[in-house]
């Protein structure tokens, strides 16, 4: 029911579904009832969520948000009837952009897949209420959304250090690690959200997972029949 509560998967999902524009309607900002002031983080999400619409090629413009009261029916009506008719001009989604339909799914799809890493780094943001809406179009920049892509950096764990002690697989908010009884743990590297919980998680004794900097290939993983944990002073079969 609230504003807030619409979140960037929500508007993504959307437009994989096919529809040409959203519009998000939430109450008028400094006038929540309750202390969450959740049309404040439905904005900053929207001001998000419009700039990664850009980085994929989609015109931001086929997301709006407004805030009114429940009283203001004629508002309500204005505002609906401006978007219908500026989507209308835009046309269907990913024409007028030239983006046929397997690759605006491809990039929906992507950066779908991304959302949880973009807010884990954008949540400081996302979450602080803006105090002077003249900063709205600067509070996300072009530059910082392609530099939260560009500096993505990822975690590997190491298969000489590994110990199948299955600690990172259980802490995984995603279950993006490849975990299985004394067998090296392999990180899935398109389903990490990258939130380091992995790391924190490895005993210090065998520190097996690392953080590669941006730019730092991933090593593949070993292949299946050599995933074996090696302890010392046993051989892989006595396992
Ligand atoms: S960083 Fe580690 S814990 Fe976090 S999603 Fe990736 S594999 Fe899972
Ligand atoms: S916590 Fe460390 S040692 Fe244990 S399974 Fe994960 S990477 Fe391997």
């Amino acid at each position: 029911m609230c504003s807030g509560r619409v979140d960037l998967p929500h508007v993504f999902r959307a437009f994989s579904n096919g529809v040409d524009g959203v519009f998000i309607g939430g109450c008028h900002l400094g006038e929540c009832n309750y202390i969450t002031h959740g049309n404040f983080h439905a904005l900053n999400m929207t001001l998000l969520a419009k700039r990664l619409m850009e980085r994929i090629g989609l015109n931001p413009g086929r997301l709006r948000i407004e805030f009114m009261s429940a009283g203001e029916g004629i508002v309500f009506a204005d505002v609906t009837n401006d978007f219908v008719k500026e989507i209308k001009e835009l046309g269907p989604l990913g024409e007028m952009e030239g983006i046929n339909g397997d690759e605006l799914r491809t990039r929906l799809d992507g950066i779908t897949k991304m959302v949880p890493y973009i807010k884990i780094m954008k949540n400081e943001k996302l979450g602080t209420p803006l105090q002077n809406l003249d900063e709205k179009d600067t509070l996300f920049t072009a530059e910082e959304i392609d530099r939260l892509f560009s500096e993505m950096i990822s975690y590997y764990i190491d298969p000489e250090k590994c110990q199948a002690c299955m600690t990172c697989a259980r802490r995984c908010p995603v279950g993006a690690i490849i975990s299985a009884k004394n067998q090296i743990h392999i990180i899935e590297q398109d389903k990490c959200i990258r939130c380091g919980s992995c790391l924190e998680a490895c005993p210090t004794k065998f520190g097996a997972v690392t953080k590669l900097s941006p730019g730092e290939s991933v090593p593949p993983p070993p292949p299946e029949d050599q995933r074996a944990v090696v302890r010392k002073g046993k051989k892989a079969d006595d396992s």
